[in-house]
């Protein structure tokens, strides 16, 4: 016999943990509405080049992370390892960028990394990205959306801020001329992983998480001397917004994101209290991203959570989002539960927001009072011979110790309402 077992990195979520889940859901969903973002719903498979000139050919991401497979008519597919690349070519073929368009997206990702806490092989985010405005005070409105989300979900004393700015492309280009050439100078006393990336992708060393290395970077040119005029104000102007809208931030120029496509502002949103995969939230301006994917020149800018991680942060709070059932309806047999299912279905039209469990599967009224009360419902309907003959039914309370009560049918709403409050 072959045993089953979910694929590693593909991790189930069980009904224990969904409650929380759809509390995050729901709050982070509100809160985009507030902002005035909609909705897009995108495919979770696109061509592989998609991924690989967007994200950029020497990521991480597109080296070594993508699920990639050819589809039966050979062309080359990838299961989404973000949701930029994906919003941004919807947004071009469906000419949606020719007004500013907020958009936001949520569902699973998939990259082939090493699972553990905070990271798995697919795993889900909620993204925003926002299309047409080149100006900082859309870099400040997204940044003050993710620290209402915080706020909405309990969590902002938890997380800090680091912000940088990485320039022009050919800002970039210059600053990485010159940290190659001061990087070669100590080329030996790199990590491996830096030495192959000083040809291919030398910004990512500047997240290396080699300590030595990190030593080595402190004395690297600094990528602010190499800003353009135009990133150096617009910088400078989203930090004088955010200092004026309260929200405090750190600057770190080491800062690079793992994808290509970024430009200008870059930032992410970062805690303590998960160990080493501290980063929840992860965004910046990729202004020639549209322009890139045939669109006309259009600025954009957003970010991405990790559910994952901003689940487990939650996690912390020790709150329950289980909702208790409020009903549970006990049947004396067969019988009485024909009885009783249209007056429950009844019941359920004019009452949509109570949890009702029906009892199903038969049993003695002892074992169906256990089953109640391990429900957690707040009232035990009841339905025994006698009440199927009287067209009456009992209440009888399970948490509040108060008396059982018997009421001619047609009570039964208000009598519900009575005890567990109108809607
Ligand atoms: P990391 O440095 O942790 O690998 P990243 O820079 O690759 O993150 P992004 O591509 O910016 O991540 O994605 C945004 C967010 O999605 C991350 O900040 C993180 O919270 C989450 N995330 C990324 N990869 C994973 C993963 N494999 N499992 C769970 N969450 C992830
Ligand atoms: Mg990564």
């Amino acid at each position: 016999m072959t045993e089953y077992r979910a694929v590693r990195g593909m991790v189930d979520i069980l009904p224990d943990d969904t409650p929380r889940w759809q509390h995050i859901d729901s709050t982070l969903a509100a809160v985009l509405k507030s902002y005035g973002y909609s909705e897009i719903r995108l495919p979770i498979i696109e061509s592989t080049a998609l991924f690989a000139r967007s994200i950029g050919e020497v990521t991480d991401i597109v080296e070594k992370e993508m699920y990639s497979f050819d589809d039966r008519n050979g062309d080359s597919l990838t299961l989404r390892p973000e949701g930029t690349a994906g919003c941004v070519r919807a947004a071009v073929q469906h000419n949606l960028v020719a007004t500013p368009q907020k958009l936001w997206y949520t569902g699973p990702m998939f990259r082939y990394e090493r699972p553990q806490k905070g990271r798995q092989r697919q795993f889900h985010q909620v993204g925003v990205e926002a299309f047409g405005i080149a100006t900082p005070d859309l870099d400040l409105e997204l940044l003050l959306l993710s620290r209402s989300m915080w706020r909405a979900l309990g969590i902002e004393s938890l997380l800090t801020l680091e912000l940088n700015s990485i320039g022009s492309t050919d800002a970039r280009a210059a600053y990485k001329a010159a940290l190659v050439a001061y990087l070669e100078g100590c080329k030996d006393a790199l990590d491996e992983d830096s030495q192959r990336r000083l040809t291919t992708n030398p910004l990512r060393i500047l997240d290396s998480k080699n300590a030595e290395t990190q030593a080595l970077l402190a004395d690297a040119p600094e990528m602010h001397s190499y800003l353009d005029d135009d990133s150096r104000a617009d910088f400078d102007r989203l930090c004088e917004l955010l200092q004026a809208a309260g929200l405090s931030f750190t600057i770190n120029q080491r800062l690079v994101r793992g994808l290509d496509y970024y430009n200008k502002s870059v930032f992410e949103w970062t805690t303590t209290a998960l160990g080493a995969q501290g980063t929840v939230c992860g965004g910046g301006r990729y202004d020639g991203m549209v322009a890139q994917f045939g669109g006309r020149e259009t600025p954009g800018a957003g970010f991405a959570i990790g559910l994952e991680r901003l689940s487990l942060l939650v996690d912390t709070l020790d709150e329950e989002y289980q909702e208790a059932a409020d009903l549970y309806v006990v049947v004396a047999d067969e019988s009485a539960q024909m009885h009783a299912v249209p007056r429950i279905e009844a019941l359920r039209q004019e009452r949509p927001d109570l949890v009702i469990h029906m009892h199903l599967g038969g049993g003695s009224f002892k074992s169906q009072f256990k089953r109640a009360d391990k429900s957690g419902a707040a009232l035990a309907l009841v339905y025994g011979e006698s009440e199927v003959s009287g067209n009456v039914v009992t209440l009888k309370p399970l948490r509040s110790g108060g008396d059982q009560i018997t009421v001619p049918d047609d009570e039964l709403l208000t009598r519900v309402n009575a005890h567990l409050g109108q809607n």
